[in-house]
């Protein structure tokens, strides 16, 4: 089996490879890059596992003219920037001390080794420079029947690091076969493990989370996550039913997870996340929106565009409703189309206060007349 692209005809990328391999050093692509080239996935970001020890990575890059960024030295990677490429070479590595959340690390000599410690086995795939697939633990067979599956005990695995929880839902959302269900040993473990989650930090749930929502379908892994009650342990009071008819209506729309997770709902979500400010009012926004009455034209002057394009969908999939014809279009004519009004238009009759409360009520029958109404309409009323 071989897997090609232009990921690996890079010049900057066979050359660190060939480098290495010069030097006497096994180097191997693994994880998404082998994974995504056999399923026909765009790869994004290159991992490359090596004996190499790190110090060894970073003088053979240097000796190549690349630039070496010893971005994790401790759990032995090394960032390679190849002809304008980032590469994450990481040394061959086997775990000897794990609490459920780090773990410390050894560095190996051995393929097998590194790929024991790896979470599933589709992500436990190794190819050499000219794209000839190794796989040390079988892992091919699940890969092409799209099946996501702990490498070893699942029970163990998770209790090694308790966030494979959340990568077992989040790989089968978006490498999962959506006919079939989840690995019923997998979700088995989850689900009885799910404490441990409680021990893991909020920067990584919400990572994890993010990744998922952001998946094509998210709906069947959420819902799995909801019955398992895991759900609500990392989102208190989430509910995922409006879920998927919220990506049933998103048709080809980008897959935003913000959206997503305002559909979900719950309590808390400052605390149970960890998002920026603005993340938090987008989807505080949202969740909001899905009880206005505005039009398709409204919601895009009140949140623009592409806000206001998640607004309609959120709100049309927690009512259950479906979305007028042309709502795209409705909502971009109103994210351009400005308020008629301004305040000099009413001064200097009014000030101050009172300036402000007309405004606002006019703004509100302009909003409610599907920005119809001119200015003069609003002005003879005022
Ligand atoms: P993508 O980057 O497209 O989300 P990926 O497979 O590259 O997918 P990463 O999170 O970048 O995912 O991890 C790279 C590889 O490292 C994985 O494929 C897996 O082999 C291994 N890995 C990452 N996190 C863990 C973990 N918590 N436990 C075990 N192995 C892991
Ligand atoms: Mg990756």
């Amino acid at each position: 089996m071989k897997v090609a692209g232009d990921w690996l005809d890079h010049p900057g990328t066979q050359a660190l490879v060939q480098a290495l391999e010069t030097a006497g050093h096994k180097a191997l692509f693994v994880g998404g890059c082998v994974r995504n080239a056999l399923m026909g996935v765009p790869v994004s970001d290159i991992d490359i596992s090596t004996d190499a020890p790190p110090e060894a990575v970073s003088d053979i890059a240097e000796t190549s003219g690349f630039k070496p960024v010893p971005t994790g030295i401790d759990h032995g990677t090394v960032t390679v920037v190849a002809e304008g490429k980032p590469h994450e070479v990481t040394t061959f590595r086997r775990d000897v001390e794990t609490d459920g959340r780090r773990a410390v690390v050894a560095f190996s000599d051995k393929i097998e080794e590194d790929a024991q410690r790896r979470d599933f086995t589709m992500n436990a795939l190794y190819a050499d420079r000219q794209g000839t697939v190794i796989d040390p633990l079988n892992g091919l067979p699940d890969l092409l029947s799209r099946r996501v599956r702990f490498v070893g005990d699942p029970e163990t695995r998770i209790r090694e690091d308790y966030l494979r929880i959340l990568r077992f839902f989040r790989f089968h959302a978006a490498y999962g076969d959506p006919a079939e269900g989840l690995d019923p040993e997998g979700l088995a473990a989850c689900a009885a493990l799910q404490e441990g989650l409680d021990g893991i930090s909020r920067e990584r749930i919400t990572a994890e989370l993010r990744k998922l929502l952001a998946a094509r379908d998210p709906a069947p892994a959420v819902a799995a996550m909801s019955h398992a009650g895991i759900l609500t342990r990392i989102l208190p009071g989430a509910d995922p039913r409006a879920l998927a008819p919220l990506v049933h209506l998103e048709g080809s729309q980008e897959p935003r997870w913000e959206r997503r997770l305002a559909i979900l709902g719950g309590t808390g979500i400052g605390e149970a996340l960890r998002l920026s400010r603005a993340e938090e009012r987008r989807v505080d926004t949202l969740r909001q929106a899905a009880s206005s009455v505005h039009t398709m034209a409204a919601l895009g002057s009140v949140h623009g565009f592409r806000l206001g394009l998640d607004a309609a969908l959120v709100r049309a999939a927690s009512l259950g409703t479906a979305l007028p014809n042309d709502w795209e279009k409705d909502i971009e004519r109103g994210s351009y189309t400005p308020f008629p009004v301004t305040a000099f238009d009413l001064m200097p009759a009014l000030q101050g206060e009172a300036l402000g409360a007309k405004l606002k009520e006019l703004h509100e029958s302009w909003l409610a007349s599907d920005l119809t109404l001119t200015r003069e309409d609003l002005l003879k009323g005022a």
